[in-house]
This record gives structure tokens, C-alpha cells and sequence, in this order.
């Protein structure tokens, strides 16, 4: 298999001996197994389409696509017959399973044009929103960064329901915000990251690890990202190496924030000074293994005394009970069920973890 994150441990864990990237435990739970091979399972036709989208002009477009959902639909028959066929099962298995599905037929990148126009949508509206956060005192500012990032992190297009809402084209951030769930959040830490994050001088360096292309970084991390630029806050934005569903890459994210620094002089100040540096984190699936992620954000992260995570993959399904040495805040939108029952929590649900170091 070509998997090809490497071996680097982000420095932060706090009990690397003990880390387990896996907050849904599915090699102890046969129904949570269950439920997540009909997640895979109810996803491959949406992969088939966007394979014969991507691939528009090639002649075996098709059969590279059939290919495609007849490899991975035998491994998931393989899996419903022995969890154990592939190694212990998880999500991160899963996913790592399905991308090297996609490697064979050599579909490097199913979401690009989905995740270019929703780049270029988003952009429209982000010169009200900065405007909009400008204008609100505390405590209303951070608050409503917060939320821009859960309204924004609905643009998500690994899970069927919001597939289908991305589908039938009903995916509006403002409404999204004003229909978010009211405090208390599903996980809400929001009064403590708060009270730190107003603090004079609260943090001198912050990694971020993104998500999705489109609203949920446009509207969400980059308005968030800039009010931690104002805090003088060196901060290391970090995303795929490699494509994953609709998450943004590292590659795409130079491109973004070179273009909002031609819109916003805080993101221009903060580039040529080098306050905000983009380092790719190595990964290439949409959740994250936080011992797999590559040498140069190890390098970066040395001494960060704040991590965010965001997105459900990352900061739910893999890494939520991970504890760092460092304050964390993981910020995501619930959008899967088996996710809501591990939280107590519904559908749309949203989550705010804060953890001081
Ligand atoms: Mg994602």
C-alpha cells in the first residue's frame, strides 16, 4: 500500500505512549463497525460520480470509475465478513483503504472542481463577514468566530447528510449560522477558551489544523486565524499534504491566503513578516493520525502553547479525547449520528472542546 504520510510525531501529545487516534473505538463494537461500513458503503456511489466528473475527457473514465467501487465494495464485504481482514479496523483504516482505491485507478483528486468553485463562492462573502467581525465587541467577536467556523464546517462532503444538503443546493452559511444549535453547545468550553483568549498576550504561537475547502475555511479558520494575528500570535496554518474528500490542501491554502492578502492587509503584514507561516501536515485522509504527520510541522509546532483542531474527522472521530501539552480547542460540526450518540448530542449538533494545558 502507498501510504504516504510518514512517521513524525507532533510534539504536542501529551502521552505519546498512549495516543490512539481513534475516539470511536470500532474493533471493540460490532455496531459502531457496522455503522461505519454502511458509511463507507453509502459513500462509494458519491466517489463513482465525482471519478466520472474528474475524469471527463478520458475515453476509460467508466471502467476506471466501476473499477473504482467494485475494489472497494469488495473490501468492505471483506470487512463485514472479517473485521480483521485488513489490520484492526477503524475509521482512519477505512479512509486509508478507500484512497488507495482511488490511487489504483489513479484519481489523484475527485473534489478539485467542487472545491475550487465553493473557494471562489465563499470569497464573495468575506469582505462583509471581516466587516461584520469588525464591528462586534466582546465577548459577541469570538463567539461569532466560533460559529462562523460550525456553520462554516456544514460544507462537509464525507457524510450523507450533508451530501445531500450540499446536493440539493441548500447549504447557505448565514442561514446555517442563524440556525445553529443556541448554548449550550453538544461540548461546550466556550466561557474558558474565552477567558484565555482575552487575556492580554494569551498565546505566543498556535498551530491550526484546517478542514474543508470552501465556507468552512473562508468563513470559518481565515476570520479566526486573523483575529489570533491581531493577538501578535505566530501562528502555523496546517492542512493536507495530499487530497481527501473536499478538505483543502496544503497547496490550495498558499493560493487562498495569497489571494485574501491581496484583500486584507493584517493576512499581507502577517505574510511578509512571517507571523502566519503555512506548513502542510503530511496527512492525506480526512481525519488524522497525530504520529503520522510530517517532519516540518513537527519542526514548527516545537513550543506552540496553542493548538486548534477543527472539523469532526480530526478533532471528534480521531482525536478527541487526545490529550496535548498545550491548550486545545477543537471546534466541529456533528454530522454523523454515531458521533452524536458518542456525545450525547443530535444531528447538527456543535462542539466546542476547550482543554488548558
Ligand atoms: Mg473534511
Amino acid at each position: 500500500m502507498i501510504h504516504t504520510s510518514t512517521n513524525t510525531i507532533l510534539p504536542l501529545i501529551a502521552d505519546v505512549g498512549s495516543y490512539h487516534p481513534n475516539t470511536i473505538n470500532m474493533v471493540k463494537n460490532a455496531a459502531a463497525r457496522d455503522y461505519w461500513l454502511n458509511v463507507f458503503d453509502n459513500h462509494t456511489h458519491t466517489h463513482h460520480q465525482r471519478i466520472l466528473d474528474t475524469l471527463d475527457d478520458a475515453t476509460d473514465a467508466q471502467q476506471r470509475a466501476d473499477a473504482f467501487s467494485e475494489h472497494f465494495n469488495n473490501i468492505l464485504a471483506e470487512l463485514r465478513a472479517d473485521h480483521t481482514a485488513h489490520g484492526p479496523i477503524s475509521i482512519i483504516k477505512l479512509c486509508q483503504l478507500r484512497r488507495q482505491c482511488l490511487l489504483d485507478q489513479n484519481v489523484l483528486d475527485p473534489y478539485k472542481s467542487i472545491k475550487d468553485d465553493e473557494n471562489a463562492t465563499a470569497l464573495k462573502l468575506l469582505p462583509d463577514l471581516l466587516t461584520e467581525i469588525d464591528a462586534l465587541p466582546q465577548p459577541d467577536r469570538w463567539l461569532t468566530l466560533i460559529q462562523n467556523c460550525f456553520a462554516g464546517n456544514i460544507f462537509d462532503l464525507g457524510c450523507e447528510a450533508t451530501i445531500n444538503l450540499y446536493n440539493s443546493g441548500e447549504i447557505d452559511f448565514h442561514k446555517t449560522r442563524q440556525q445553529l444549535q443556541p448554548r449550550p453547545w453538544a461540548v461546550d468550553n466556550f466561557d474558558n477558551f474565552h477567558s484565555k483568549i482575552t487575556q492580554p498576550n494569551p498565546y505566543n504561537k498556535a498551530v491550526l489544523f484546517v478542514d474543508n475547502a470552501g465556507a468552512d475555511i473562508v468563513l470559518g479558520m481565515i476570520p479566526l486565524t486573523r483575529e489570533l494575528l491581531r493577538l501578535n500570535t505566530q501562528i502555523i496554518l496546517t492542512a493536507n499534504t495530499h487530497p481527501a474528500l473536499n478538505d483543502i490542501t496544503h497547496t490550495e491554502l498558499i493560493d487562498l491566503v495569497n489571494h485574501i492578502a491581496t484583500l486584507d492587509p493584517i493576512f499581507a503584514d502577517a505574510l511578509d513578516s512571517q507571523q502566519l507561516t503555512l506548513i502542510p501536515s503530511g496527512n492525506d485522509l480526512p481525519v488524522i493520525d497525530m504520529t503520522q504527520i510530517s517532519p516540518e510541522l513537527a519542526d514548527a509546532a516545537q513550543n506552540a502553547d496553542l493548538l486548534i483542531i477543527e472539523g469532526m474527522g480530526r478533532a471528534l472521530e480521531t482525536n478527541f479525547d487526545t490529550r496535548f501539552t498545550c491548550d486545545t480547542l477543537k471546534i466541529a460540526m456533528i454530522k454523523e449520528q454515531d458521533v452524536a450518540d458518542l456525545l450525547n448530542a443530535q444531528l447538527y449538533n456543535v462542539a466546542c472542546r476547550f482543554d488548558p494545558a
